[in-house]
């Protein structure tokens, strides 16, 4: 693959296009994504998988930006929506609906019914209790439900237990033990139709084992539920395969794709992948400026304009993400904590990290936030979300503008009554 942010003498690029005049037009926090890592990455897992009927239903959860999906979906991708609003952003996006399909543990009636009113291709049923919801959604909305069980096979993905969803005790989906009677269940109603079968272990996996051995089991299954009838004609893998941001190795799509066509093809069934992070993570930078250097008798610290309001995932999941000088370094390294300006002391982008001495209104990059990044982000501590750039050769477009003060009060009022 190709580096879609180059250094080139020594100055930091996104393709073609220098991320100090992004910052300068654009100013900071700013994320900047790459049309060409986005398409990259999509087509490499599209190769992979051309020799086995398939769909490639981008998690939106991942990145949700209009021009993200948009650019993924031109490429033919379809979308695997976790809400009704993520169903929105994808049909605002331009996806074809035939192409969605629809997870989550907690789908409301309103979010069932836009669904059902959009045609969706497939509705992954996380409880027996769902089942039911949608049947009689289905049936006062007039129409019958593409539907499969998300199966929960009992098996440890070996990733963060925040991002592990595939184990014994997870909320998501149904044990795999009671999918045959949840099957049973599901052909008796009227206003679903029983299409396919579903997993998704987790996410950040970096070992392909923990996919082979969890299809194994959903193939088994798949025979049980043909032995009793079903007509199985899908057989969506989910997401979660990792990305590398360290020095870890992530296995390639490619390798990845072998393992889910040797795991579950041959079964005259179209496979859906779900990936998310795999596809967007390593197309993204945030883009922060420093503000000020302090140190205290144990530490030094780099305060920068970006927070864990932009970016939580070093302090949700301890995550390492890389982080470099946007220009030549000027300094020698030193050894520093990189924190934003938010009242927590889990607001940190980096410690412990070597980076050269830095000075107010240098601009940093961190690398592989193109995922579970802007995507997570909150107006924690009245901070303004960041903007967001599109990058594609030597041209850029702000995908979305920096909000402002007043986007941070939109939709409050002052009761004068209540409030003396
Ligand atoms: C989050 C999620 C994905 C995507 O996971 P990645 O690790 O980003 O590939 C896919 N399917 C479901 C149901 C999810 O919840």
């Amino acid at each position: 693959m190709t580096d879609a942010f180059p250094r080139v003498e020594n100055r930091l690029y996104a393709e073609a296009v220098p991320i100090d005049r992004i910052a300068e037009e654009v100013g900071t926090p700013v994320f900047v994504y790459s049309k060409l890592a986005l398409c990259e990455a999509y087509d490499a897992l599209a190769a992979a998988l051309a020799p086995v009927p398939h769909s490639i239903c981008y998690s939106i959860k991942s990145n949700m930006n209009l021009a993200v999906v948009r650019t993924l979906v031109a490429r033919g991708a379809g979308v695997d929506a976790t809400s009704g609003g993520e169903l929105f952003r994808a049909l605002r996006a331009g996806a074809d609906p035939g192409k969605v399909v629809y997870s989550g543990v907690g789908k409301t009636d309103a979010e069932i019914g836009l669904a059902l009113e959009a045609g969706i291709k497939l509705f992954n049923v996380e409880s027996r209790a769902e089942l039911r919801r949608i049947d009689a959604c289905a049936a006062a909305h007039g129409g019958v439900a593409p539907v499969a069980f998300r199966v929960n096979p009992d098996v440890d993905p070996r990733t963060h237990p925040y991002i592990s969803t595939g184990l014994r005790t997870s909320k998501f989906g149904i044990p795999i033990a009671d999918a045959v009677d949840a099957y049973a269940e599901a052909k008796a109603l009227e206003h679903v139709r029983v299409i396919g079968v579903d997993c998704h272990i987790g996410s950040q996996i970096l070992s392909l084992e923990p996919f082979a051995d969890a299809l194994a089991r959903m193939r088994g299954l798949i025979g049980e539920l043909r032995d009793a009838g079903h007509a199985i004609e899908v057989i969506d893998v989910g997401g979660g395969l990792g990305v590398s941001y360290a020095e870890e190795e992530a296995p390639s799509a490619a390798a990845y794709a072998d393992v889910v066509t040797g795991a579950v093809g041959g079964l005259d069934c179209e496979i859906v992948v779900e990936p998310g992070r795999s596809i967007s993570a390593n197309a993204g930078l945030l883009v922060t400026r420093v503000l000020y250097e302090k140190s205290n008798e144990e530490k030094r610290f780099v305060v920068v304009d970006a927070a864990m309001n932009d970016l939580i995932r070093p302090a949700l999941y301890q995550a390492y993400q890389p982080i470099e000088p946007v220009g030549p370094p000027r300094h020698p390294e030193q050894t520093v904590d990189v924190v934003g300006p938010v009242c927590e002391s889990g607001d940190f982008l980096a410690r412990e990290r070597s980076l050269p001495r830095l000075e107010r209104g240098d601009l940093l990059a961190v690398r592989s936030a193109g995922a579970y990044a802007f995507a997570m982000s909150s107006n924690y501590n009245g901070r303004l979300r960041a903007a967001e750039v599109l990058v594609s050769g030597d041209r850029f477009a702000v995908v979305r503008k920096r909000e402002s003060l007043e986007d941070l009060v939109r939709g409050e009022s002052i009761p004068k009554d209540l409030t003396g």
